[in-house]
């Protein structure tokens, strides 16, 4: 099952996506997560949409954020190269801190570098999306039972703040920091690891199998689960692999892995 949500006619959609002649198209309308309660009061019972669809590609669609989270919770120095490349001490447990729901950004939307900042860099993430509310996931349970799927972020850091700052709220939670996107796929074979790349202008930037990832997706959900609830929609950004570098104006940054399509966002300077 894969999922988009977009923009059609004035309203908010849930798409099912699938591959038809060759490229990813929205061919239906589908269900409204449980967590979007302000489709809800926008627009009534999920019911009220279930007209016939004639299907788009998904390139030509208005896509938004494909989750409404609650938070999200991302994971610092989860690749090994990338924890060498900052020059940092390995980790032992996995180093946890949040973007607000507010920097979230649709995929095609501009990522817009802060005037404050000298450095803002990119970096490709697998997100998982949260299927059921989750405390305390044990070794024994299912993960997957509590997982919807996943889907492709871009973790934008302010490296001058991050470096400055005791906290990364501020050079993590700027508006527009958060692209992610563009579905939702519970088909990604995560057991035998998939290759994340991340380009910039076309050119191969970051590329590493989630593999090679220090604390597995498993492994994340049950340290993140013992210390937050986890609701439906919640995002769990897993790290990014080495290769990081700064962004400037007029960019074009992309995120894909096989299976999840590419989120591609453009890049803007603030306006003073
Ligand atoms: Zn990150």
């Amino acid at each position: 099952m894969k999922y988009c949500r977009f923009l059609y006619g004035g309203q908010t959609l849930y798409g099912a996506v699938d591959t038809r002649s060759g490229s990813l198209q929205i061919v239906g309308l589908t269900e409204v997560p449980e967590e979007d309660p302000h489709f809800r009061l926008a627009h009534g019972r999920a019911s009220s949409f279930n007209y016939s669809f004639e299907p788009i590609p998904l390139s030509e669609a208005d896509l938004l954020t494909p989750v409404t989270p609650s938070k999200i919770v991302c994971v610092g120095h989860n690749y090994r190269e990338h924890v060498r490349e900052l020059g940092n001490e390995m980790p032992t447990e996995p180093l946890l801190f949040f973007k607000p729901p507010s920097s979230l950004l649709r995929p095609g939307g501009a990522v817009v570098l802060p005037a404050a900042s000298e450095r803002v860099d990119f970096e490709g993430e697998l997100a998982i999306v949260i299927g059921r509310r989750t405390r305390n996931l044990k070794p024994e349970d299912d993960w997957r039972e509590v997982v919807r799927g996943f889907t492709l972020a871009n973790d934008i850091s302010a490296r001058d703040f991050q470096k400055k700052d005791g906290q990364w709220a501020r050079a993590k939670g700027f508006d527009t920091f958060c692209p992610v996107g563009p579905f939702v796929s519970d088909e990604l074979d995560i057991e035998n690891g998939v290759t994340i790349e991340t380009r910039v202008n076309g050119e191969l930037r970051q590329q590493a199998s989630t593999r090679d990832m220090i604390f597995p997706v498993p492994v994340l959900l049950r340290c993140i689960s013992a210390v937050f609830t986890l609701e439906p929609g919640d995002l769990i950004l897993t790290g990014t692999p080495s290769g990081v570098g700064p962004l400037k104006p007029g960019d074009r940054v992309e995120v894909s892995i096989d299976g999840l399509g590419a989120l591609a966002n453009t890049v803007e300077a603030e306006a003073v």
